[in-house]
């Protein structure tokens, strides 16, 4: 099982990762979940990649590609994986087609949530992100039993940098110039599945199943 998850920031697609992840026993790969760790490190990629990250823009793709191919070519991949904010760039998705061509291992699908841009901006600016484990809430929809505390794993939550909402406007702008093309391109490829990611997300995760399972 092959796949990759599409959609704007805010558009779920790590609550819906770590779901299918768990369910099929696969590998969730998230660029973003990678710089983030990086930069907790202070490593010199992290430190690289948080001047693009800061400012909602993405990071070059030169930096991103190296680390993708790395991640598949582990043997934990081989029967499958998801991927959660790549590609994100036609560059990106083109190096995706030469690395998994070298493999000898095709996609399955390519699963495109959509949400509508004003549901985005108001998931984004309200979400809270465990630092321990990344468990995802939303303060209003999907809020912790005690604030600022994970329910999964007493982990501090906190508001990703990148969720101000300046930023996130930002974000959306790179998405829409940069990232929506890849619709055309995998749908001319006969991958794309489009889903409505704008009702809850166990709902979004039974249309999801659905696909995978015909
Ligand atoms: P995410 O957690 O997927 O929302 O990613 C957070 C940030 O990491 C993005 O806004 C980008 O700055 C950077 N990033 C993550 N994945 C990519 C990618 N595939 N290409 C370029 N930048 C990325």
């Amino acid at each position: 099982m092959k796949l990759i998850l599409l959609g704007p920031p805010g558009a779920g697609k790590g609550t819906q990762a770590e779901r299918i992840s768990a369910r099929y026993s696969i590998p969730h790969i998230s660029t973003g979940d990678i710089f983030r760790e990086n930069l907790k490190e202070g490593t010199e990629l992290g430190l690289k990649a948080r001047e693009y990250m800061d400012r909602g823009e993405l990071v070059p793709d030169g930096l991103v590609i190296d680390i993708v191919r790395d991640r598949l070519e582990k043997p934990d991949c081989r029967d499958g994986f998801i991927l959660d904010g790549f590609p994100r760039t036609v560059a990106q998705a083109d190096a995706l087609k030469d690395i998994l061509a070298a493999m000898g291992i095709p996609l399955d699908h390519v699963l495109n949530i959509k949400v509508p841009r004003d549901v985005v901006v108001k998931r984004l600016t309200a979400r809270r992100t465990c630092r321990s484990c990344g468990s995802i809430y939303h303060l209003i929809y999907d809020p912790p039993e005690e604030e600022g505390v994970c329910d999964d794993c007493g982990g501090e939550l906190y508001r990703r940098d990148d969720d101000s909402e300046e930023t996130v406007l930002a974000r959306m702008d790179e998405y829409e110039e940069k990232t929506q093309p890849l619709i055309d391109y995998y749908r001319d490829e006969g991958l794309l599945r489009d889903i409505n990611g704008s009702v809850e997300p166990g709902e979004v995760f039974e249309a999801i199943r659905t696909i995978i399972e015909a």
